[in-house]
């Protein structure tokens, strides 16, 4: 009798970050998470003040955020089988009259059910090619969807599925805030519109993606620009040809390794912190400055460390390292590259080779990519399992309640940028464009269902 060959498949990844954490607290799998309260429904904390478990737990969340309302009890009590029919059920009765949006960073049991999936510019993106929708479901935090608001048709719902989903590094920039910190510059540089013999401004306001439509409508005001992680350099250099130096915001690890990659000198990069006066920077360091850095940073990012890549190196020799430019300077610098979410997903997608990859950025998509490309190692350089919290806060039965709601003749949780905000704002997003007009379409989106 031959004997019996069995050959042994390696086990397919579970991109399931939900699954992975109920796993821990189950006792069934030997990770760690940085809270267990993260294997609850998100709607035990709607009711709470605070960000929520997960990256963003220890920062204070300003008074007056949006709260999420109770969600109906079946919604809270079904299972996820019982959840992903009733999604698939809303999504076919509504057809062309609702187009689902799913940030990377987003669970996979969320992602699952988006017509488009990828960053929050792409997705504003893909919001504006379907103005035949009723609504637009954006499942991704605050700042996202008044973006999507800010560049869909008036006559269009966009629809967040859970208003505690905001971003604690977008609440770092308060508009309040901004306006103070300017009227001190313009005590220290004097008016703030009058070019100087090379035709330059004092200050040239940039502002990342990820803040406030309040703080888009400020930066458009004050001739300024918004940037994105894949944009940022492009926008800096618009920034310079028209300003002697940019007050950038919220996020200084953007701002500070965007501009040393350009050859600006960190000593030229004072830190404006809102609660001290001139921002704790001496008259003389705002004089010499060429980028006043907003005191700003995403809780996710803030937890890769230098140790964590001197580890990964030490156990997997040839690893190759990519990190988000969020990361701050000094992981940034320990790694291979550095570069937005969808240039680490290209970067895997391009590795012809089997490759190990450590990757610094959120861990719903380090595990989705995990899992779409088993022929690679792939893995989270931090290894406590520890989601955005506010992108954790949409979950699958929010989702189903507000399709639902649509179904029923129901706008649930509607997103809506006052006008006298908007415009301004726009204004700010089209100097982007202008500054590098974006890719074509199907070139930078994931088509997902
Ligand atoms: S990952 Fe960071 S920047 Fe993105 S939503 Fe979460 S806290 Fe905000």
């Amino acid at each position: 009798m031959p004997a019996l060959s069995i050959t042994l498949q390696p086990r397919p990844i579970d991109a399931s970050v939900d699954h992975e954490i109920q796993a821990i607290v189950a006792g069934v799998s030997g990770a760690e998470t940085c809270n267990t309260d993260l294997a609850a429904g998100p709607w035990n904390f709607d009711i709470r003040p605070g960000y929520g478990p997960g990256s963003s737990m220890g920062d204070v969340i300003p008074t007056g955020s949006p709260r999420q309302g109770a969600l109906p009890a079946e919604y809270r009590e079904a299972s996820e089988a019982e959840l992903d029919d009733r999604i698939r059920a809303a999504k076919r009765t509504l057809g062309e009259r609702v187009v689902i949006l799913g940030h990377f960073y987003q669970r996979e049991e969320v992602v699952a059910h988006a017509d488009y999936v990828g960053d929050s510019f792409q997705l504003a993106n893909a919001a504006k090619a379907h103005p035949e929708a009723e609504a637009i479901v954006f499942c991704g935090v605050h700042f996202m969807a008044e973006t999507a608001d800010l560049l869909s048709q008036p006559e269009q719902a966009v629809i967040l599925p859970n208003l505690a989903a905001g971003c604690s590094m977008a609440d770092m920039a308060d508009i309040d805030q901004v306006e103070e910190c300017w009227e001190q510059l313009a005590d220290v540089y004097g008016d703030m519109d009058a070019t100087d013999a090379e035709g330059l401004v004092p200050v040239i306001p940039v502002t990342y993606m990820n803040s406030s439509a309040a703080i888009k409508g400020f930066v458009g005001r004050h001739g300024g620009i918004v940037c994105t992680s894949s944009n940022a350099r492009t926008v800096l250099e618009w920034a310079f040809a028209r300003g002697r130096r940019v007050l950038f915001f919220p996020d200084q690890h953007l701002g500070r390794n965007t501009a040393k990659a350009m050859g600006v000198p960190l000593e030229q990069m004072p830190m404006w912190n809102p609660n001290k006066p001139l921002g704790g920077a001496s008259a003389t360091e705002l004089e010499t400055a060429r980028v006043i850095l907003w005191h700003g940073f995403c809780s996710v990012h803030r937890r890769f460390t230098v140790d964590q890549i001197d580890k990964a190196r030490a156990e997997h020799p040839g690893v190759r390292v990519i990190v988000h430019p969020e990361c701050p300077m000094a992981v940034v610098d320990a790694s291979d590259e550095s570069g937005s979410t969808d240039y680490i997903r290209r970067a895997i997608e391009a590795a012809t080779e089997p490759t190990t990859f450590a990757i610094g950025t959120e861990v719903n998509l380090v595990q989705r990519l995990a899992a779409e490309h088993p022929q690679h190692e792939i893995f989270c350089l931090d290894p406590v399992v520890c989601p955005c919290s506010t992108m954790y806060r949409i979950h699958p039965g929010y989702l189903a309640w507000v399709l639902e709601g649509l179904v029923e003749g129901e706008v649930r949780n509607r997103i809506t940028v006052p006008r006298d905000v908007a415009d301004p704002a726009r204004v700010a997003l089209e100097r982007m464009l202008a500054a590098k007009p974006p890719a074509a379409p199907a070139a930078g989106w994931e088509q997902a269902s």
